[in-house]
């Protein structure tokens, strides 16, 4: 990349000012290597993580492929995030990015290879449906300050929203307002399974502590009574109890406890961090600084909030 194209990709746009604020960029100190089952194609495969330059990025390496977490490679899917570029799927990046942008896993390699010998998709691990077994991954690796090429360290670009901006899809939406700091607040409402019901969780903050203690943890949930719908069309082939939390509209939680009252909610806000990382380029901070309000959200209106600050719709 070259220095021009570089201050290219910080240009300021109508909605979002890019500052340093001394904070240099990171990758993790050594490789991480996590196996597991996949939600939706019920398959095995195994994910490796290496450090990688600073201004570099995060990536995905699938057999040689290289994609990066880009809004121009969201492939819009029920119930996940996936990568498409050239014929080649990474699906179910979205728990994964999530903690490696809340914990400041600026740039690395990231390589998903299927072990039942997928052509062209692969599925990153389920795990029990949180993004604990990564933030876990990253805590005992550990992080260290990336250098580019030439031994330098690079400061890190944190993306400032300032203009108020909203999108929506029927009676969901996100609407984010400029403010000094992250905050995240975010409403589900299953008014046919009562034990959801209606939830709101207020998030103050988004230094890792935070996020590994309150928010990483959370797993995915379904509704019983859709499971067998979600089934027929070939999706969650991979999901169990183990998982995922599972409601049922009349018997309430099949497999408690919850980690937290709340569960639901901020697993939303935890897949939330990981589409918005999708906004992050050559190793800055995805997530935008702002206030931002969810309500009912789900992968595809996350993107196209993504879509809207990148200023393609
Ligand atoms: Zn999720």
């Amino acid at each position: 990349m070259s220095v021009s194209s570089a201050l290219n990709a910080f240009k300021s746009s109508a909605l979002i000012s890019w500052k340093s604020l001394g904070k240099l960029q990171q990758t993790i100190a050594g490789c991480i290597e996590r196996s597991g089952i996949t939600l939706h194609s019920g398959r095995v495969a195994r994910v490796k993580i290496w450090p990688e330059c600073a201004g570099v990025g995060r990536y995905f390496d699938f057999r040689s492929n290289f994609i990066h977490p880009s809004v121009d490679y969201v492939q819009e899917s029920p119930l996940c995030t996936t990568l498409c570029k050239d014929g080649y799927k990474v699906r179910t990046v979205e728990h994964l990015l999530s903690a490696l942008e809340a914990m400041g896993v600026d740039n690395c390699r990231i390589e998903v290879e299927g072990l039942n010998g997928e052509e062209s998709s692969v599925e990153v691990p389920i795990f029990d449906g949180s993004a604990k077994e990564w933030v876990e991954a990253i805590e005992q690796v550990g992080l260290k300050v990336a250098t580019d090429q030439g031994g330098n360290s690079c400061e890190k670009m944190i993306p400032f929203l300032i203009e108020p901006v909203h999108v929506h899809r029927n009676d969901s939406f996100i609407a984010a307002f400029p403010y000094p700091k992250v905050q995240i607040i975010y409403g589900i409402d299953f008014p046919q399974v009562p034990a959801i019901g209606c939830q709101w969780f207020s998030s103050a903050s988004l230094d890792d502590s935070f996020y590994t203690s309150e928010i990483g943890p959370s797993r995915t949930f379904c509704v019983y009574e859709e499971v067998e719908k979600l089934r027929n069309l070939g999706l969650i082939k991979g999901g169990s109890t183990d998982s995922a939390i599972v409601c049922s509209a009349s018997k309430g939680w099949l497999n408690p406890p919850l980690r937290f009252p709340d569960e639901p909610c901020r697993h939303k806000v935890l897949d939330l961090i990981g589409d918005l990382s999708l906004f992050a380029r050559h190793g800055s901070q995805g997530f935008p600084v702002a206030q931002i309000v969810g309500y009912k959200g789900g992968h595809a209106l996350h993107a196209d909030f993504v879509r809207r600050l990148s200023g393609i719709s």
